[in-house]
């Protein structure tokens, strides 16, 4: 009965990583996917991770029964507290909801499901370009996607003016996705001043914002820097949607942790809306897991575990700034042609190199290095050993 189905394309970034499998060549790298690795180039489970679990583990008291359809209540608290931040006025007059999310992805879906039954406008804004799951993600859940400009090839910058004058074109109540730091791929992010401009613009126009938090701490390596934006909006007492992803900060990639909190006006409003998220969930996936967001809950509660957190958090960040650095030195002592600075101005895990396609079959090809084919390089793969390869790589393809 499935012999009409048809092959599926694999996932442009997901893909990077089949192919990469396949490849038997000693010096192959991998910066295609997202995820951390060390200067030997593994994965990296955080010491605190490590023994928030170990604390589980020991606790006797614990049991695997079902979590309630919203999660785990402490996770939810404690996260809306990491992102709005511990004095928001918000979350002091009840005004959040929370609810955990199978990481940043599920979070984004609850989110728009949400928004689709609930949310008089169906038209969501991304912007060009935005991680690849954006669309797809909105798209089925019933929105209507539309683009505003964002990165600006030529300086390899943002786009501010065309930033401005597409939400300023959309119709009011449009629904607005907004990536909350490390823009993924660019690695481009507004200014502060910049973010105020796009708050005030947007509240102007009732444009409901939706903050996709995939890397709060890589961007600059506090936490609290990278919620400066979220803050801004919730700070004048409007509404907002934030999708929490625990993948990159607490390298939690596989255990599907993160959570969507809604930002509403009033507290009674807030109970309703949890309630309608309930109803989302429940024939979805009933409930989340319960061991990934006991860890989180576990390090965020104890202030010497979060602090060890923070140290770790930063220490990745850092490694990641410092391989930018390295790569730009790296280049510019090839003589590599063109301007390279934005590999060192750019922020978060990726640097979007400017490199076409062709250019990146080329140094597949011919260096084994997998990358998405739009250039987007993950810093995060790279180490001080693996760098020259990268930079004769990239020499080679610019100069052919
Ligand atoms: N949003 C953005 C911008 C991302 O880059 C990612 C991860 N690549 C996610 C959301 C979601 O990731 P996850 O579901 O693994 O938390």
């Amino acid at each position: 009965v499935f012999a009409n189905v048809v092959q599926a394309p694999e996932d442009p970034i997901l893909g990077v990583t089949v192919a990469y499998n396949k490849d038997t060549s000693p010096n192959k790298l991998n910066l295609g996917v997202g995820a951390y690795r060390t200067e030997e180039g593994k994965p990296l489970v955080l010491n605190v991770v490590r023994r928030a679990e170990q604390i589980l583990v020991n606790d006797q008291a614990r049991v695997k029964e079902y979590l309630p359809i919203v999660g785990l209540a402490e996770f939810n608290k404690l996260s809306a507290k990491l992102i709005l931040g511990a004095d928001s006025p918000a979350i002091a007059e009840s005004r959040v909801t929370t609810v955990q999310g199978l990481s940043g992805t599920g979070s984004l879906r609850v989110g728009a499901e949400f928004l689709a039954r609930h949310y008089h406008q169906r038209t969501i804004y991304i912007p060009l370009p935005t991680w690849g799951n954006h669309p797809k993600i909105f798209t089925i859940a019933g929105l209507s996607v539309k683009t505003y400009r964002y990165y600006d090839p030529a300086t390899r910058g943002l786009d501010f003016q065309g930033l401005l004058e597409d939400l300023g074109a959309a119709p009011s109540g449009a629904i607005v996705l907004l990536h909350a730091c490390a823009h993924n791929p660019t690695g481009v992010d507004p200014t502060l001043e910049q973010w105020e401009q796009i708050r005030q613009l947007m509240r102007s126009k009732a444009l409901l914002p939706f903050f996709d938090s995939a890397y709060q701490g890589f961007a600059s390596g506090s936490l609290d820097i990278d919620a400066q934006p979220v803050r801004l909006f919730v700070a004048d007492g409007g509404e907002c949607l934030v999708a929490q992803s625990y993948a990159k900060n607490m390298g939690l990639y596989g255990e599907r942790v993160g959570a969507l909190s809604i930002v509403c006006k009033k507290a009674d409003v807030s109970s309703r809306v949890e309630s309608q998220l309930k109803l989302v969930i429940r024939p979805m996936y009933s409930n989340p897991p319960l061991h990934g967001a006991s860890i989180v809950a576990t390090v965020l509660k104890d202030r010497d575990l979060y602090n060890e957190w923070t140290v770790e958090l930063k220490a990745m960040a850092d490694r990641i700034i410092t391989m930018r650095q390295k790569l730009f030195d790296a280049l510019t002592a090839r003589g590599t042609p063109g301007d390279w600075s934005h590999i060192i101005k750019q922020i978060g895990m990726f640097t979007f190199t400017g490199l076409n396609s062709e250019q990146v079959a080329f140094m597949t090809k011919e260096y084994h290095i997998y990358m998405t084919s739009d250039g987007r390089i993950s810093m995060a793969g790279l180490s001080s050993k693996t760098v020259p390869h990268l930079a004769d790589a990239i020499h080679a393809a610019v100069t052919r």
